[in-house]
């Protein structure tokens, strides 16, 4: 079964909504493709302005990040329906920036993964090892428990429409990519694991993205892997140089 490729950026905490709306034209002639599915994931700040300005493009929009609960007294949170109000497509999940800092763990993430669904939204799942791991020897293993911990309860037909990004947490900002045959070994076990959970036929639907420091150089190399299928991009999806990850045949 053929995979549409899917490209997403992550703005992280960049761009005030003025900014977000000039990088959206810029960056519009650039990122036009049949091929790939583009995604920009910005701050929740930015939600309104960029869905305004990608009309009219080949352009969805993401969240960083959502709240779990319905509505209600979280002060600072962010619900899954109001994404959806605001127009919003996808929404990434347990980037290693907020496992880290903001300490979500796999029960939380789990819930996150579910109020995404139940509200029409599709999860951008990430996964990833640290180097301590890595260097142990345990990164097939940690990837396997994130993905079954964060999936439990979560029904075939979801995990096939939605995304799974692996991205190695020494990977991330550091400049520092997986090689390529890394970045294929781990997607090639993630996706053994939704067989395993599931059927083959639901891993063969996901789509599975490498991200850690993608750049217009190796985008091309890593997306040719057969169980890659897109990226996930932080520093290079806020420069001219992510028309070029876009377009990297
Ligand atoms: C990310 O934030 O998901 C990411 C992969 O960042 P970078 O591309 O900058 O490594």
């Amino acid at each position: 079964m053929a995979r549409k490729k899917i490209v997403a950026g992550n703005w992280k905490m960049n761009m005030t909504p003025s900014q977000a709306v000039e990088l959206v034209n810029t960056l519009k002639p650039l990122v036009a493709s049949d091929e790939v599915e583009v995604v920009y994931c910005v701050p929740a700040v930015d939600i309104v302005p960029v869905v305004e300005a990608v009309k009219g493009s080949n352009v969805v929009v993401g969240a960083e990040n959502m709240y779990f609960e319905e509505k209600g007294a979280y002060t600072g949170e962010i619900s899954a329906a109001m994404l959806v109000d605001a127009g919003v497509k996808y929404v990434i999940i347990g980037h290693s920036e907020r496992r880290d800092y903001f300490k979500e763990d796999d029960v939380l993430l789990n819930k996150k993964v579910k109020k995404a669904f139940e509200a029409g939204l599709v999860p951008i799942l990430c996964c990833g090892e640290s180097l301590e791991q890595r260097e142990t020897g345990v990164t097939l293993d940690w990837i396997r428990l994130q993905i079954k911990s964060d999936l439990q309860g979560v029904s075939a037909a979801q995990v096939a429409s939605m995304v799974i990004a692996y991205e190695p947490i020494w990977a991330i900002g550091t400049g520092k990519t997986a090689t390529t045959e890394q970045a294929q070994e781990v997607c090639k076990a993630i996706r053994e694991t939704i067989a395993e959970i599931y059927d083959e036929a639901t891993a063969d639907a996901v789509r599975i993205q490498y991200g850690g420091s993608v750049n217009a150089e190796n985008a091309a190399e890593l997306f040719a892997q057969p169980d890659i299928d897109g990226g996930l991009v932080g520093g290079a999806s806020l420069k001219a140089d992510f028309g070029k990850i876009v377009n990297y045949k």
